[in-house]
């Protein structure tokens, strides 16, 4: 596989201009302490090769890795995200008298959003750190999505939700074996609480809009679309096109902002000749960006209380997002335009009914926007419009989960201060962890146990991958139960139960045997006399496992 060419790569502080070689992972600007940091990549040499190899690649997110934060590409994780169809809306075009509306359907991503990018990169990246556990607040699709790619890199994922995410969201991110905690409070509200247990276990914490991953993420969206309209429209004097506008329904405002990047991107690279204007579609009842824009205000003014159906974009705060936004919007041309949930219910309608998409309200609420912006004259019949159908919901049905798959977490109703609330209702979720240790010298026999773990209830594992290292590990660490390979390279299962037992304090530790070897009839012995649980590698179920360690840890209580 290929590899990045670090070295040409840089860091740009978006506040003061500062920049060094990105080669750290950094979250604040050393200079200014600002954490809205940019990367700068080698545009001139992308810019020579860029359509030619592209053209041998699969049409999917990483075939623009030149343009994207990864270090080592085996650390990709990935299941087909991105090279989403660029559809034509021809019925509604036909209705509309407004024939060059096109579609960039975002539902056909693996979990059904176009979060699927930002958690392809993202969890890619924190695999890069090292990271085994992480935190992430959303208003579902991220958490969906997180969820999904966390479950293949081996993560394990807190995800904190506001109450008023749809159950079968909710039940969508629990089935992936993510922690679901529900607060019962706004989304930004929620954020705070995550953050706040983030910091308290000492979690990796998602930044949002903040983490450059997400925001890079999104430029692929813009880099596909210049890729397929050609193929409608032919090309002009460059290889590639960008539309007149392009249109989303926003909540944070990570799509539009890292949207802009790309085209800003492939301006300078000369791939496409101008820059789109940005329509950005936000919920009447949440809507501080359109409010704030037309106050002329440069920072946001948060809405409180959200008011709307569409929980997906409730976001009331949006941060950062909308002070580059709203310079965009007023530098550019572009637009911010707020849609009743009764509207948005009715565009998503006539978008099944005229063009076979069936979308989640989120996603609608862009094309009520469309025909919002359309009648009032903003948007031309004869312009080129990508409308981004940003996700779908796959309806996870309540009696695959039991009853209890979710903590929560209530904030006080009234809470001038929110902190005040925020202690108290974080020792909810005082964890009960129990501290695994797995010897184990085959990597995948790893990361399939580190999963089945993850994946129901809560255990702290420490890994070793020979007998020698795991002795010292358990010395250090004092695991509750032990899961031991036998055949380890030099000190193998056999000499750790061995020195195990000779030991002590450690002599009452369960061990539990998960082994590929055929064992002779002396092993056998060996093992039943020291009274082990034995489990035949690739013969055992997650549930079969989970049982044991359970067993082990009642005996231990004992
Ligand atoms: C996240 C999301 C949005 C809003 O995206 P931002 O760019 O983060 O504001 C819109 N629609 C769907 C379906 C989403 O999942
Ligand atoms: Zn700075």
């Amino acid at each position: 596989m290929e590899h990045h060419r670090l070295a040409s790569l840089q860091l740009r502080c978006a506040h003061c201009g500062y920049q060094e070689p990105f080669d750290r992972a950094l979250e604040r600007c050393p200079r200014c302490e600002g954490d809205w940091l940019d990367v700068l990549y080698d545009y001139e040499g992308i810019a020579g090769a860029w359509p030619e190899v592209l053209r041998d690649r699969p049409f999917d997110m990483w075939r623009y890795w030149e343009l994207l934060p990864l270090r080592d590409d085996a650390n990709r994780v990935t299941m087909g995200e991105g090279g989403t169809p660029l559809l034509h809306a021809i019925n509604l075009g036909m209705m509309l008298s407004a024939p060059y509306i096109y579609v960039k359907d975002e539902r056909q991503g693996p979990t059904g959003s176009f979060k699927d990018r930002q958690a392809s990169l993202s969890i890619s990246v924190m695999k890069e750190l090292g990271v085994t556990e992480a935190v992430v607040a959303s208003t579902g699709n991220v958490a969906i999505s997180y969820s999904a790619y966390s479950a293949l890199a081996g993560i394990k994922l807190w995800a904190f939700l506001t109450s008023l995410v749809p159950p079968e969201k909710m039940r969508e991110v629990a089935i992936y074996g993510t922690e679901v905690v529900k607060v019962t409070g706004t989304y930004d509200q929620t954020k705070r609480v995550a953050a706040e247990f983030a910091r308290r276990q000492g979690l990796y914490l998602d930044r949002g809009i903040r983490s450059i991953a997400a925001r890079e993420s999104m430029k692929t969206v813009a880099f596909e679309i210049a890729e397929q309209l050609p193929l409608f429209l032919g090309s002009g004097s460059t290889p590639w096109r960008a539309p007149d506008w392009y249109i989303q329904s926003v909540s944070g405002g990570m799509g539009p902002v890292g949207v802009w990047k790309g085209y800003q991107e492939l301006v300078q690279m000369g791939l496409v000749d101008r820059m789109p204007r940005l329509a950005c579609i936000q919920a009447r009842g949440c809507a501080p960006m359109v409010w704030s824009f037309e106050k002329g205000l440069e920072e946001a003014e948060p809405v409180l209380q959200p008011r709307t159906r569409v929980i997906t974009v409730a976001t009331g705060s949006p941060g950062p997002a909308y002070a580059f936004l709203a310079r965009v919007v007023r530098e550019h041309g572009g637009a911010f335009e707020a849609i009743s949930d009764g509207e948005t219910f009715r565009a998503m309608h006539v978008m099944a009914k005229l063009d076979g998409l069936s979308m989640e309200p989120a996603a609608a609420l862009a094309f009520a926007g469309l025909f919002k912006l359309l009648s009032k004259g903003v948007i031309r019949r004869d312009e080129v419009v990508v409308v981004n159908c940003s996700g779908h919901t796959f309806p996870v049905e309540k009696h695959l989960l039991g009853e209890e798959w979710a903590r929560t977490v209530e904030l006080p109703a009234e809470t001038p201060a929110i902190e005040e609330g925020l202690l108290g209702s974080l020792e909810q979720l005082d964890r009960s962890v129990r501290r695994v240790a797995i010897l184990e010298d085959d990597p995948s026999a790893v990361r399939l146990l580190r999963r089945i773990l993850q994946a129901c209830g809560d255990y702290q594992i420490f890994v070793a991958h020979d007998g020698r290292a795991g002795l010292e590990m358990i010395r250090r660490e004092r695991p509750d139960v032990v899961l031991l390979d036998l055949m380890m390279p030099e000190v193998d299962g056999f000499a750790v139960l061995d020195a195990l037992r000779a030991d002590e304090e450690l002599a009452g530790t369960p061990v539990i045997v998960v082994t590929a070897k055929e064992l002779t009839t002396d092993e056998w012995a060996r093992l039943s006399e020291q009274s082990q649980m034995l489990l035949q590698k690739g013969a055992f179920t997650d549930e079969e496992l989970l049982r044991e360690i359970l067993g082990a840890l009642e005996g231990k209580g004992e």
